[in-house]
């Protein structure tokens, strides 16, 4: 159960303001999804908050209300939720207020890549998207300053028991099974910025260039000179 408050947020929305990359990523994923951006549609991602979180947003904001699934798909979402975290959806991409995203638009789309002896390696990200998340297949793109940003609110959201890293240890090592059987190296962006390649194999990890992972769906065979 999170142990949460509505007001641990305020603090972490203030440090988490960097976006992903100096590019309007948005300008890259609309076009193929009826020109709203991937992660800003619930037909694609549904933004999943703690009760503390749905709280904090809405004595700050009238962005948000609560999910109403239109799907079977969506039906589910909402049927396997904890009781403690809600399914959560904006007004859409033209009406966002950069200050009142929720955390998982912040951090979309990464989660902390957690090695099994525990350590907070750096950003992985939800490979389902990497047909449709066009970052996914640029991560040279993603600046410092978010990687530093969306690190410590990660840290933060553990601290205060919205998130659980050791969760994300074993989805890690989801991430790992998947990739074993792709026989692909998984991507991480390290703490301090760099690449890394995992071995998803074995788990060990290397400094890697970012050109050295392929690109996906749309972009699969777009020239070397693109952003990368
Ligand atoms: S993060 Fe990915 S899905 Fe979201 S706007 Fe950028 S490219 Fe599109
Ligand atoms: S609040 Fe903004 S970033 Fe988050 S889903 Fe809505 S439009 Fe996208």
């Amino acid at each position: 159960m999170a142990q949460d408050r509505p007001e641990d947020y305020a603090p972490i929305y203030a440090a988490f303001t960097a976006p992903i990359s100096r590019f309007d990523c948005g300008k890259h994923c609309a076009p193929l999804n009826g020109g709203e951006p991937v992660c800003c549609s619930t037909k694609h991602a549904v933004p999943i908050v703690t009760v503390a979180e749905w709280r904090h947003l809405r004595a700050r904001t009238d962005l948000w209300h609560i999910y109403r699934p239109r799907d079977a798909v969506g039906r589910q979402i909402k049927e396997e939720l904890a009781t403690d975290l809600r399914a959560v959806e904006c007004r859409g991409a033209a009406r966002c207020e950069r200050e009142n995203r929720s955390i998982s638009c912040r951090t979309f789309p990464f989660f902390p890549y957690v090695t099994n002896d525990r350590r907070f390696l750096g950003l992985s990200y939800y490979w389902t998207f990497e047909d449709r998340c066009w970052v996914l297949s640029h991560l040279g793109v993603v600046d410092r300053e978010f990687v530093d940003q969306c690190v410590r609110a990660f840290e933060a959201c553990n601290e205060i028991g919205s998130e659980d890293l050791d969760l994300y240890r074993e989805h890690s090592a989801a991430m790992r099974r998947v990739f074993s059987r792709w026989k692909r190296l998984i991507p991480v962006i390290a703490r301090n910025g760099g690449m890394l390649a995992v071995d998803p194999k074995t788990g060990a990890s290397r400094p890697a260039g970012a050109g050295e992972f392929p690109r996906h769906g749309p972009w699969a065979e777009e020239p070397a000179s693109c952003a990368s």
